[in-house]
């Protein structure tokens, strides 16, 4: 079988770009590929896929500490992100995986703490077998161009706005 990494983008306003992500984390495992999963905002509470990944063997790196409107440390919140940067950069680049999820990375990209460019640059120059996966809404048209597989999630209804809370094992 022959293995050539893809660039897959999970965006766009709907739910399930962070759960399908995961879905594919839990696919490749199953394939017996290593598989690294970067979290660049989650970090403050504990989910779900925190403790499956934990069962299952799964590494997945919480990097960040809640979101970053609740922040009040803007230059905090920018140097975290650059260290998780610099982390999930290097994973990608090290060959060890067959799998790189960077999670919410866009968002990251969109409060323009890290530079498209560079990130597009180390996607360039990663090993051929290297799979990786981005999610977040408003993907970077200049990534989205340069990416094998691009699914946008359209919100049709979500029980937020019906006033219901985020559920646990549904939304975290
Ligand atoms: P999930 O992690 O459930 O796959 P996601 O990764 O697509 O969601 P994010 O933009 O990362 O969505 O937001 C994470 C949280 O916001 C989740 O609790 C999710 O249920 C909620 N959320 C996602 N889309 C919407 C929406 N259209 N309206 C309100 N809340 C949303
Ligand atoms: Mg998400």
């Amino acid at each position: 079988m022959s293995q050539r990494g893809l660039i897959l983008i999970n965006t766009g306003n709907g739910k399930g770009k962070t759960t399908a992500a995961l879905g594919v984390a839990f696919r490749a495992i199953g394939q017996g590929l290593t598989v690294s999963v970067i979290q660049f905002f989650k970090g403050k509470w504990k989910t779900g896929e925190m403790e499956a990944a934990r069962q299952l063997g799964l590494e997945l790196t919480p990097m960040g500490k809640g979101f970053t409107w609740e922040s009040k440390n803007l230059e905090e919140d920018k140097e975290l992100m650059r260290r998780a940067w610099s982390v999930a950069s290097e994973k990608i680049l090290s060959g060890k995986y067959d799998l790189v999820i960077l999670d919410e990375l866009n968002y990251v990209l969109g409060y323009g703490y890290l530079s498209v460019d560079e990130v597009i640059r180390c996607l360039q120059s990663r090993p051929s077998h290297v799979h990786v996966v981005l999610t977040g809404r408003n993907a970077p048209d200049e990534i989205i161009s340069i990416a094998d597989c691009v699914t946008e999630m359209r919100d049709i209804k979500h029980p937020y706005r019906r006033g219901i809370a985020a559920q646990k094992g549904i939304d975290f």
